[in-house]
């Protein structure tokens, strides 16, 4: 009845986790829920004030499909101060969050066939939309290697048919960052095979413990000719309802991304649209410093509870804000011999038997790994992880 590209995808793992940890709080279990993506806030004042602004102002009409020019100019300014290249606002898009600039991109830059190298764990959006474009994920396991891709692994995944490397960094789920000595080989891998990269850093601005994050266009001007920067509003300003991300690319791309968008969403939400022009041109990135906080404050907290754990290595966390486990030595196949089947196995005896829900890596393609989120109340944080220390070293 439906076509045949609906069999390629299926809704969201970390929707179907949350859904899974609610129902259990539905019926009765006291759950603490650690699978959100998105940071506890409120809305940054500077955000506030702009879109009630715009309300007051009786602000109703279309915009440009890829965003008011204010915007885009204010935010080729931002791209400017992080990379340290003049960006002009004909190379940037805005999108309904970065999902949207991440479809688009599939949608503009794959021919059906064409291969997208994506490092893996990674963030389940990434594969389905590839799917959805007609093209074909190519996964290089990080999990041996601190979760960031070897040059070498990503050199023997390259075919004739690679189009696309795709990055995103610091990374979700597994919260690496990628060091600028990786990222220059991934330049130097895409010019020698005439690829694009896609650079995902929705979570550039939460960066824990000395780590440092690169913009992948500033460590080399030239690779701005086959780089589409993806980032949002989401993450860094805990704005995830109000949808609102971008994209920075070459301007032809850019023209091509406005014409898709010109026939699927138009313009995002002008109120959001207002808001975030306000935030930019008034913020003092207080706000946002201020959410950097309490994510390291909470990561300091988890990363002391989840030191009590038995069997499993500490988690780097190096960014964004998860905490991310690797579960084997409690399957069946560890040596010893474990409990459970796989990681989603284990996550639903969590939800059940300790009341705390987290995503299990089957999500993200990797079937021994847990992601937690610190992005929630440091008490929560504090029961959550107990608890699940408590279970986790009582199942050894
Ligand atoms: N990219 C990554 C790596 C994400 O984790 C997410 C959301 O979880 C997004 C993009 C999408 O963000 P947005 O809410 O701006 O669409």
């Amino acid at each position: 009845m439906f076509a045949q590209r609906t069999s390629l995808f299926k809704s969201s793992g970390t929707a179907a986790a949350r859904a899974a940890a609610k129902a259990a709080a539905d019926q009765g279990v006291d759950v603490i829920d650690l699978t959100c993506g998105e940071i506890f806030s409120d809305v940054a004042p500077a955000i506030r004030q702009g879109a009630l602004a715009a309300i007051d102002r009786g602000v109703n009409r279309y915009t440009d499909t890829v965003g008011m020019i204010e915007l885009r100019d204010a935010l080729a300014r931002k791209v400017s101060l992080e990379t340290g290249q003049l960006w002009k606002s004909d190379e940037i898009a805005v999108t309904h969050g970065a999902k949207q600039a991440l479809f688009n991109t599939a949608m503009v830059l794959l021919n059906a066939g064409d291969e997208v190298i994506i490092p893996s764990p990674y963030w389940t959006t990434f594969p389905a939309q590839v799917l959805a474009a007609g093209g074909q994920p190519v996964f290089v396991d990080t999990r041996l290697h601190g979760f960031v891709p070897e040059p070498d692994v990503i050199r023997t995944a390259i075919t004739e048919r690679t189009k696309v490397i795709l990055i995103n960094t610091p990374n979700n789920p597994t919260g690496a960052v990628y060091p600028e000595e990786t990222l220059t080989q991934i330049i130097a891998i895409a010019k020698q095979h005439d690829l694009w990269i896609v650079f995902d850093e929705c979570y550039g601005t939460f960066v824990h413990g000395g780590s440092v994050h690169h913009s992948i266009t500033g460590l080399d001007p030239e690779i701005r000719a086959r780089t589409v920067v993806i980032n949002s509003f989401s993450k860094s300003l805990a704005l995830t309802g109000w949808r609102l991300g971008y994209m920075a690319a070459p301007a032809p791309m850019v023209s091509a991304v406005k014409a898709l968008q010109s026939h699927s969403t138009s313009n995002p939400n002008v109120i959001a649209q207002h808001a975030v022009l306000h935030y930019l041109r008034s913020g003092d990135g207080s706000f946002q410093d201020g959410l950097k906080t309490i994510l390291s404050v909470n990561r300091d907290i988890g990363l002391r509870i989840l030191a009590d754990l038995k069997t499993i290595p500490l988690p780097k966390a190096e960014g964004g804000f998860y905490f991310y486990l690797d579960l084997s030595a409690y399957f069946r196949t560890a040596p010893g011999r474990g409990r459970f089947k796989d990681s989603l196995d284990l996550v639903t005896a969590l939800i059940s038997k300790a009341g705390v829900a987290g995503v299990s890596g089957t999500a993200f393609g990797d079937p021994t790994g847990l992601r937690l989120s610190y992005g929630v109340p440091a008490d929560q944080l504090e029961r959550g992880l107990t608890k699940l220390v408590g279970a986790l070293n009582g199942w050894r």
